[in-house]
């Protein structure tokens, strides 16, 4: 081994974790949150879901127990995995329509055959806190106000949280997917960064991903990432998040194998997730502090404001 590479392959990435950042975004909504209720709106955030899949529930018990803690009311319409497209679009059709709820989430999966293209379209864009409606990812690539999909709100948030400089910088997203890949790969072009949108018919992963020095993974593929993909000192965003036999979950990187190449790594579980559950519900108190729901509450039309 030469001297010059064994300092470099000796360090271990610095862990790009995601608990203080989410704390502080849930802070904040807390006291955001106080301050709407003394104006008679109890901010609240409907979840949609349809699968008996025990992953996704204990998901939203979590999404339910935090937006409690910050003051947020959380409702959840559980349909079960044999819901109707129909049935599914309804509900969302007259969530979107009701005065007491800000924030409507989507959950996946659906049932198989589900139109999921047609049920995004049926969350109000006001209320879409998880950029699902295409309405708002259209906003978002023309650079006008909207909701990001969560996760990619969270990809940027925790980069800048650990002052990783975008600008000008060379960064390669894994995974195209309309809520995390795509939209991450935009949000990196606003700030700046070249970027590469690599996906499963990408010939050479490796040879892009060696490009960059910023790396999001959303792919959902364990251990798609080894040190051969990441140039030294790259900074990786793991978005992954897969299930595994013993209850756990594991990333789309192998973290023993870029130990010591990468210059920083985000833990799965523990650095995008949480802050993606923080935004979904800083996101909640935005749709509620517009003005529509401000001067509801003044008319009194809202529950805690007649109550
Ligand atoms: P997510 O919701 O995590 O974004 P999706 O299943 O919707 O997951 O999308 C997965 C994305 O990852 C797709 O764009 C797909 O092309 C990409 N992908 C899957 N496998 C690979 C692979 N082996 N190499 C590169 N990209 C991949």
């Amino acid at each position: 081994m030469s001297s010059d590479t064994f300092p470099r392959r000796s360090a271990r990435p610095v862990p790009l974790g995601g608990a203080d950042l989410s704390a502080s975004i849930r802070a904040d909504v807390t006291t955001r949150t106080a301050s709407l209720v003394a104006l008679g709106v109890r901010p609240t955030v409907a979840v949609v879901t349809a699968t008996d899949d025990e992953s996704t529930a204990w998901y939203v018990r979590t999404i339910a127990a935090t937006a409690e803690r910050t003051g947020i009311h959380c409702e959840i319409h559980a349909f079960g995995p044999e819901a109707s497209t129909n049935r599914l679009r309804t509900a969302l059709v007259e969530l979107s329509r009701d005065p007491g709820v800000h924030g409507i989430i989507l959950q996946t999966p659906l049932p198989k055959g589900t139109d999921l293209a047609a049920l995004r379209d049926a969350i109000s864009p006001e209320k879409d806190v998880d950029g699902a409606n295409p309405v708002s990812i259209g906003r978002l690539l023309a650079n006008q106000r909207a909701f990001a999909p969560a996760t990619a709100q969270a990809v940027m948030t925790l980069l800048d949280f650990h002052d990783i400089e975008l600008q000008g910088k060379t960064a390669v997203v894994v995974g195209r997917s309309i809520v995390v890949g795509t939209p991450v790969a935009h949000l990196l072009v606003q700030r700046n960064a070249t970027v590469t949108l690599c996906h499963r018919h990408t010939r050479d992963l490796a040879a892009s991903t060696r490009t960059a020095d910023v790396v999001v993974v959303a792919a959902g593929v364990p251990g798609l990432i080894t040190g051969e993909h990441i140039a030294d000192g790259a900074m990786i965003i793991d978005v992954g998040t897969n299930a595994v036999a013993d209850g756990g979950l594991v990333g789309d990187v192998d973290a023993d194998s870029v130990a010591g190449i990468a210059g920083g790594l985000t833990p799965v579980p523990g650095g995008v997730g949480p802050v993606t559950t923080a935004l979904l519900l800083a996101n909640t108190v935005a749709a509620a502090s517009t003005a529509d729901a401000i001067d509801r509450a003044d008319r009194g039309d809202l529950i805690g404001a007649a109550g």
